[in-house]
């Protein structure tokens, strides 16, 4: 089997109509409960980042942190993917350099561990 490439137009319009139609449903539909959660009764890392970037796309920027921040970051991976899909010249760039990639992960998995720790302390 091959790598399956979808073209880039097409992968840029299917990620501004799901950002648009996330933005425009009034509520969230159901998500099934994380597995980790349903087994210990504690958030793991990824609980409430589905809810974090649903909020943003709302405007409730506070409510969103109190989610899960990794909800910040999931859509910056996703505009910097966007912005690469409609400005191909800036896969070469900075912006998508290693170093970025590295930033971008670390900043990820810094938030994941921090905010984790945090949520089973309090
Ligand atoms: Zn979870």
């Amino acid at each position: 089997m091959g790598l399956v490439l979808i073209p880039r137009r097409v992968e840029l319009g299917l990620l501004v109509v799901g950002l648009v139609t996330a933005a425009l449903m009034p509520t969230l539909p159901h998500v099934p409960l994380c597995f980790y959660h349903a087994l210990t009764g504690h958030d793991c890392p990824g609980c409430g980042t589905t809810r974090a970037v649903f909020a943003i796309l709302h405007g409730r920027f506070a409510a969103a942190a109190a989610f899960n921040l990794l909800g910040y970051l999931v859509l910056v991976v996703v505009f910097r993917r966007m912005v690469t899909l409609a400005r191909p010249e800036t896969a070469t760039s900075w912006f998508n350099s290693r170093l970025a990639d590295k930033v971008l992960l670390g900043a990820m998995i810094s938030i994941a561990v921090i905010q984790y720790a945090y949520k089973l302390l309090r």
